[in-house]
This record gives structure tokens, C-alpha cells and sequence, in this order.
């Protein structure tokens, strides 16, 4: 299944050349055409790796990386799939599909978790595009350049601004304003670039971001991190691009300067470490001295067997990574399609957690990323005859909420942090006793945004860094 062909050369498929792939024809007419009309809506992006390495063709639609990649048409309410459907194949009223797109877009919730108006930093009352600043130690870093990525994840919801950005130019602008903003907060330890993808980028480009990180008033920071999932979707960006020798001498250099270089890999199944091509990737990244972290949302229709999760936690550690964070998939985007309880999750992440060594359980979730922070599902328990779901915060916006234990009732339905109750009928949980941002120690700095055009890549940070 999986001989070593991959192309030397990377091409993406989108909607509009979709049909020239060899593949289309394997799919049936129901299936192209949901491509066609959901791709409107939700971000298509293919290649020939994924397509030729990592679905198996013989069960689409159900093959996890197909339901991955490709739009189909349940990710849409059905009445909104009619009328699109309608509008793009008989009407071609491209007037009409811009409003019911965008219709449907904001039904989806486009930008949970504040991230419009919150985390964006400020210097001399300016909102710093491109940065994200929500918990204390790790300033979060979206490169304009980098705000594409190999392959798109139907789950992650983004506008399409992203179309045409590919060749968006290195912004010197940028990184001046980071490290200025990180001179000035000598408490900041960890840089992670995200997007979209940094390793959209060729190795000229994401030089220039990161070796001003290297200089001697940045000693503070001691991790430089790249949220990626090109390990997964294009691992030849690490084996045998033009510039892949470049980029491990890079991350070379970092390791040199006495910093961690580390990879935040972004990994949704266990086929996607299957090939020879990707366990090679993974071994050059660590052969650097680098470090590489395993984290990915759980999704369902496409990750749903724990044991999947058990097979690439114990194949990453075979090669060499780590596995860091399983997610909860947010509230955005076609989250009806994607979403599972928080009850199952839990049992999915106990059950893959179970099987697996403890070298392996380095991983923590089923984590999910909301306001007030990250906050991960430890288990169900009973408490005086009321059966209760038990969770702590591993990251949040105030630093005196990790690792405390909290409890909600239990809910066999809720998918997200914001369907919880408190238990005991109590009216509040404790962090949301603070009424306003006024005690979060960043908040002279979380300002609303009023037009955050950087904003729709931070949607994807649910799988790269969870934003
Ligand atoms: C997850 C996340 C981080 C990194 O958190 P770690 O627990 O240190 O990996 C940083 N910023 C934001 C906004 C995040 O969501
Ligand atoms: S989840 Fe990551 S790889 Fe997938 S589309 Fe979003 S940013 Fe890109």
C-alpha cells in the first residue's frame, strides 16, 4: 500500500483542479459533486502524496484521511447543501453563492474562544499583527507567509482569504515587531510559529524569522516551536525537498545556539506514519537534535478507534517523538459533522491510553482549548450520588488555575467546555468568578480588534497549538 513513489515535487489540488487528478475518476458522481458545492464553504486543499500515499481508494468515502481532506456533503445542514448545490451547478450566480456561503459561515461560528477580540498584544497601543500573547510563557507567532498549509483539514474552519496567499513575501516588518514585543517581556520562554503552516515556507524565508530569535537579548527564550502538519501531509518538506538539507542545518543552528527547536507535529491518524517517507521524516527532525512533539484533535469519522491513537503514539516513539497533547475538536466550523461527546472522548483517549507503554503517555486530553484556557477531562466519578465529570486546567489565561481539580455534572451530551454545569449546585465554576479580564495578568494587553484580517488563521490552531 504504501511504496515509496511520492513525487519529487510538491502540487497541491484544489476545487479547481481537482478533476485533473487521476483519482477523480475513482470517485463516485455523488462524491465529486459534494466536493464541488461544500468546497465553497469549507477550505479544500489536496496533493498528491495525501492522495496517493495515505487514502485508500477502495473505501471512500469512509477512509479517515478522505473524510479528512475532502468535503462531503453531511458537513453541511442538508436544506443549506440543497441551495448551494442549486446555486453552484444550475444557477452560477456568483453573487448568490457569495451570500449563502457566507451565510453558512456564520452559523458555523467562524472564531471561538475570544480570539478575535482577546490575546492579541499591543505595543504603544497598537495591536502587533501576527502575534498571539494568551498565556504567560509562550507567545504565539503567525507569519503572513505562512498561512497556507500542504493539504487542508475540512474540520478546520477558515476563510478563504487564505486563497492566493501562497506566495505571500517574507515580511521583514514582522519580525522586527516580535522581538521587540519579546524584549520587552523577559517572563515570555517559548517563540511557536504557526499559521496555517510555517514549513509552507521555503528554508530562506523561515531563516529570517528565526535566527533573530537567536540573538543574545533573547536569551530568555529558550524554545523556539513550529507548529506543523506537513510531517504528516508533505514529509518530504523534511526528506527531500530542494531545501531539505537547508532546513535541518537550521535546525542545527538553533540546537547550536542552545535553544530547543521544537516540532509540534500535527498527526490525525496512525496511516500517516505508516510510509517509509514519514518515519524518515521523523528521524531527520531528531537526528538535528531537534524535538518532536505528536498532537492532533480527536475527530469523529476520522479518529475515532483508540487504537489508531495507540499505534501512532508508539510508532512516533519508536522513531523518536513525543506525544504531547490529543484535543478536543472545537466549536467551529462543520463541528456538528466533527464533534464528539466529551464523555466519549474521554473514553477513546482512556481506552488508546491503556494500551500503550509509558513512554507514551507523555500525552494528556482529551484537552480542550476554550476562553479561559485548556482544560482537560480526567475522568467520570460519583460524589455523593451525583456522577460528575472531574477536569483541570493544564494551561490557562491565570496561572493559579493549573492543576487545580474542578467538577461539572456530568452530561452525557456536552461537546464542549461552555455545555458544562458546575456540580454540587454551585452557580459558577471557580474561574469564572474573576467578572471581566481585569485580573488576567496579560490584560493590559488583550484589546478587541475591531478587523483582525489575521485572525481566520488562528482557527487552525486547534490541531497545531489549540489556540
Ligand atoms: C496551547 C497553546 C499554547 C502552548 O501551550 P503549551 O501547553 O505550553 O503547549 C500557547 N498559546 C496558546 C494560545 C495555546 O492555545
Ligand atoms: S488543521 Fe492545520 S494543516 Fe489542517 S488546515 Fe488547519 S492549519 Fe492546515
Amino acid at each position: 500500500m504504501t511504496t515509496d513513489t511520492a513525487p519529487a515535487r510538491f502540487k497541491p489540488y484544489t476545487r479547481q483542479t481537482i478533476s485533473q487528478a487521476r483519482q477523480w475518476q475513482w470517485m463516485p458522481a455523488d462524491l465529486q459533486e459534494a466536493v464541488q458545492v461544500v468546497s465553497h464553504v469549507l477550505p479544500f486543499r489536496a496533493n498528491e502524496y495525501v492522495m496517493e500515499q495515505l487514502i485508500d481508494w477502495s473505501n471512500i468515502p469512509d477512509d479517515p484521511i478522505y473524510r479528512l481532506v475532502f468535503p462531503h456533503r453531511d458537513m453541511l445542514h442538508a436544506g443549506e447543501y440543497e441551495t448551494l448545490r442549486d446555486l453552484v451547478l444550475f444557477k452560477k450566480d456568483d453573487a448568490a453563492i457569495a451570500k449563502a456561503v457566507h451565510a453558512i459561515r456564520m452559523r458555523m461560528n467562524p472564531h471561538p474562544a475570544g480570539q478575535m477580540t482577546h490575546n492579541v498584544p499591543r505595543v504603544n497601543d497598537a495591536p502587533l499583527k501576527g502575534l498571539q500573547h494568551k498565556y504567560k510563557e509562550t507567545v504565539l507567532f503567525f507569519p503572513s507567509s505562512g498561512q497556507t498549509c500542504h493539504a487542508y483539514c475540512t474540520f478546520c474552519f477558515r476563510w478563504p482569504q487564505f486563497v492566493g496567499m501562497d506566495d505571500m513575501k517574507f515580511d521583514a516588518r514582522e519580525t522586527t515587531e516580535l522581538v521587540a514585543y519579546l524584549k520587552t517581556h523577559q517572563d515570555v520562554t517559548d517563540v511557536l510559529i504557526t499559521g496555517g503552516d510555517p514549513l509552507i515556507m521555503n528554508t530562506r524565508s523561515l531563516t529570517e524569522f528565526i535566527e533573530p530569535l537567536l540573538a543574545p537579548e533573547l536569551a530568555h527564550i529558550q524554545n523556539i516551536r513550529l507548529g506543523t502538519k506537513s510531517v504528516a501531509y508533505w514529509p518530504q518538506r523534511f526528506v527531500s525537498d530542494k531545501d531539505s538539507d537547508d532546513l535541518l542545518r537550521l535546525f542545527e543552528r538553533v540546537v547550536k545556539a542552545g535553544k530547543n527547536l521544537a516540532i509540534m507535529g500535527h498527526y490525525s491518524h496512525a496511516v500517516e506514519l505508516r510510509n517509509e517517507m514519514a518515519q524518515r521524516a521523523v528521524k531527520r527532525i531528531v537526528s538535528t537534535g531537534a524535538t518532536l512533539r505528536m498532537q492532533g484533535p480527536l475527530i469523529r469519522h476520522i479518529n475515532e478507534d483508540p487504537r489508531s491513537w495507540a499505534e501512532l503514539w508508539t510508532t512516533g516513539v519508536r522513531l523518536g517523538a513525543i506525544p504531547y497533547y490529543m484535543f478536543v475538536e472545537r466549536d467551529t466550523g462543520p463541528s456538528e459533522y466533527f464533534s464528539l461527546p466529551l464523555a466519549r472522548a474521554h473514553e477513546i483517549f482512556q481506552a488508546a491510553y491503556q494500551m500503550v507503554s509509558g513512554l507514551s503517555r507523555t500525552v494528556r486530553g482529551p484537552s480542550m482549548s476554550a476562553f479561559p484556557g485548556k482544560v482537560v477531562i480526567d475522568g467520570v466519578v460519583s460524589i455523593n450520588g451525583e456522577k460528575l465529570f472531574a477536569l483541570q486546567f493544564l494551561q490557562a489565561r491565570n496561572p493559579d488555575w493549573v492543576r487545580k481539580p474542578f467538577f461539572a455534572r456530568f452530561d452525557p451530551d456536552a461537546t464542549w467546555l461552555d455545555h458544562l454545569v458546575p456540580a454540587f449546585g454551585k452557580q459558577k465554576f471557580f474561574f469564572e468568578s474573576d467578572e471581566d479580564d481585569g485580573h488576567h495578568p496579560l490584560a493590559a494587553k488583550v484589546i478587541p480588534i475591531s478587523v483582525a484580517q489575521r485572525a481566520q488563521g488562528k482557527s487552525c490552531d486547534n490541531a497545531h497549538t489549540a489556540a
